[in-house]
């Protein structure tokens, strides 16, 4: 590689709004032949929009906006800005504690509550009502099932309100996906949301393969077998939970507008939001070692 068609590509990648790193990131560029997707923030816009709210025969939805609004006031993932959009509720939260890629727990008010994938009541021994289930079923058909729970004064804790949240996926999703294809490579959209929303988002872009309902360390854990299987690997993420899986990549890129922990974690960082500018990326790279050659 000769420094001069290094310092040229670099260059030029910075008029594109394609950041980086150094020589080695180029190099593994020209290499990739399978691009993982994250999905909410990276083939989704990441503007999450609340769309129903299910509580049971006892419980009150302004209930449910009061202590879940309040927990969810004191976490920064795009689920919790769409349930606080509509709750003023200022609660004052203890206890605070983010489970990563599960949900999050604190005391409102004296009461302890959870929110969180259906799982997280699971394993936090509180089983989902047989009515809150097809709640779920319903809601994970239309985007991401957020379980609450709590116990009231003198009660165990138990579920009482499903929430659903969705995000659409970018205007430029479908054409990047394409040209990725046009390029021979195979893309894959890893998540931790559920299945069925993540086959409707794959097929929505025309993604080949889906890994869904995936926690943060599955996510490296993915990365790490495609590799072993002799894949070299780009990864395109934007949130926190995928700064491992970049990390653990061939190519890590991230997307404009995300995490400061995804662009740390990164090879490349797209200065767009656009996942247009992951296909320049990987274009210069394959005509600046074709120059080097
Ligand atoms: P993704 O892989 O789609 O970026 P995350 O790993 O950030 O998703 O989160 C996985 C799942 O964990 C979410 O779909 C949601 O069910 C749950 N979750 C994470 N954070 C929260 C939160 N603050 N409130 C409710 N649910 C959450
Ligand atoms: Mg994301």
């Amino acid at each position: 590689a000769t420094p001069i068609a290094i310092l040229v590509g670099t260059g030029r990648g910075a008029q594109l709004g394609i950041l980086i790193t150094g020589p080695e990131a180029l190099e593994q560029a020209e290499k990739i032949d399978t691009v993982v997707l994250d999905k909410t923030g990276t083939v989704t816009s990441g503007q999450m929009a609340l769309s129903s709210v299910f509580t049971g025969d006892d419980t009150d939805s302004a209930r449910a906006f009061q202590l879940v609004g309040a927990l969810e006031a004191a976490s920064e993932h795009p689920i919790a800005r769409a349930i606080t959009a509509h709750s003023d509720a200022t609660g004052r939260v203890e206890a605070f504690r983010n489970h990563a890629g599960r949900g999050v727990t604190g005391i409102v008010e004296g009461v302890e509550v959870f929110a969180g994938r259906p799982g997280f009541a699971a394993s936090r021994g509180v089983e989902i009502p047989a009515a809150f289930v097809e709640a779920v079923d319903a809601a994970e058909r239309r985007g991401t099932a957020v379980v609450a729970g709590w116990a009231e004064a003198g009660e165990t804790a138990r579920v009482r309100a499903v929430f659903t949240v969705a995000d659409t996926v970018r205007p430029e999703g479908a054409d990047a996906v394409a040209a990725l294809h046009a390029l021979g490579l195979r893309t894959v959209l890893l998540t931790g949301d559920n299945p069925a929303i993540a086959r409707s988002v794959a097929a929505e872009v025309g993604i080949d393969d889906v890994v869904a309902g995936v926690l943060p360390e599955q996510k490296v854990d993915e990365i790490a077998r495609l590799r072993a299987a002799g894949h070299a690997v780009a990864m395109i993420g934007d949130g926190v939970n995928d700064a491992a899986a970049l990390a653990t990549a061939d190519l890590g890129i991230a997307m404009g507008g995300g995490t400061d922990a995804a662009m740390h974690a990164s090879d490349i960082t797209l200065v767009r939001s656009d996942l247009r500018a992951a296909v320049d990326a990987v274009r210069l790279s394959r005509r600046t070692m074709g120059v080097i050659r």
